[in-house]
């Protein structure tokens, strides 16, 4: 199945339900980072998580930019997730490998560790972005999301991510997220059943393995309480806006006394972008017109 965003409704309106697939889009991150197979699972999960959380926004520009900062060996994680359907994304330290938990998975939550915070800012494209934090609960990401959407935009929700990754690379990685509507959220028994609902999934993951598509998927899920597909399916891939202009520009205001040590220690400058691995180099000469460009406009 291609990577895609699926979104439906149940109970009338009241349950509002997003599905994900990003296989791709995380075996594309982890062959640019390199990463192990635990910084794999903590990325793909956050990328997926950041594409949900988007696709509840309005304006086209909307972006979602997701940050985990724990107390493990994993360092910071940092995802950029677009309305259209773009994400990006890069943890601190990509290497880093743990065995396996006692339920023999991917030791997501010790890689992230339980003591930190998560940071979600939404920004609609017009200058004024709302940013939030909590703390983490067990760095697991899934669970910090779902008590960041109970706790800072008090929607009960419940964010399911999982990514199943092996020797042969990403065989499955995708979200979903489930809310309940304020017009629903007063009604306990439908919150009460989603929520066992929900225990019972056997973990998102498995369910992507077998190869069950999204559909099928929420018909598990909501399948008896009204579900309705709506029928527009987004595509959604890993993309990052960065480009050597940029770089150029980046490089630009070092100021000229640094770029004329770069010209003569380096001949040249290279730099690496952080969110996709892309590696950029600029030569001496190239440099050198900066200086000129600089020289310029100061007259
Ligand atoms: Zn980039």
């Amino acid at each position: 199945m291609a990577d895609q965003l699926i979104r439906a409704t149940a109970a009338e309106g009241g349950i509002r339900a997003v599905g994900v697939i990003t296989t791709r889009i995380t075996e594309e991150a982890r062959q640019r980072h390199q990463l192990s197979y635990v910084a794999t699972a903590a990325l793909g999960r956050t990328m997926s998580a950041g594409l949900l959380l988007v696709s509840s926004m309005k304006r086209a520009e909307s972006r979602v930019n997701i940050r985990i900062k724990g107390n493990g060996p994993l360092g910071g994680i940092l995802v950029d997730a677009g309305l259209d359907g773009t994400v990006r994304g890069y943890v601190e330290n990509p290497a880093v490998e743990l065995p396996p938990n006692k339920l023999g998975k991917l030791d997501v939550g010790k890689a992230v560790g339980p003591d930190g915070y998560l940071y979600v800012v939404r920004d609609v494209g017009y200058g004024y972005p709302y940013s939030s934090t909590v703390e983490l609960i067990s760095g697991e990401i899934g669970d910090d999301l779902t008590n960041y959407l109970a706790t800072s935009e008090q929607t009960p929700s419940a964010l399911i991510v999982g990514v199943f990754v092996g020797a042969e690379g990403v065989t499955a990685s995708g979200g979903v997220l489930i809310q309940v509507l304020p017009k629903a959220a007063r009604d306990e028994t439908l919150v009460e059943l989603l929520e066992s609902r929900i225990a019972k999934l056997s973990g998102f993951t498995p369910l992507l393995q077998e190869g069950k598509t999204l559909p099928e998927i929420f018909q598990l899920l909501l399948g008896d309480m009204g579900l309705v597909m709506l029928p527009d399916i987004q595509m959604v891939r890993f993309y990052c806006g960065c480009s050597f202009d940029r770089v150029l520009g980046a490089l630009k205001m070092l100021g000229e006394a640094e770029l004329q040590d770069m010209i003569e220690k380096d001949e040249g400058a290279e730099a690496t972008c952080h969110f996709c691995g892309e590696i950029y180099q600029a030569t001496s000469d190239e440099l050198a017109k900066l200086i000129d460009d600089l020289q310029a406009e100061t007259v």
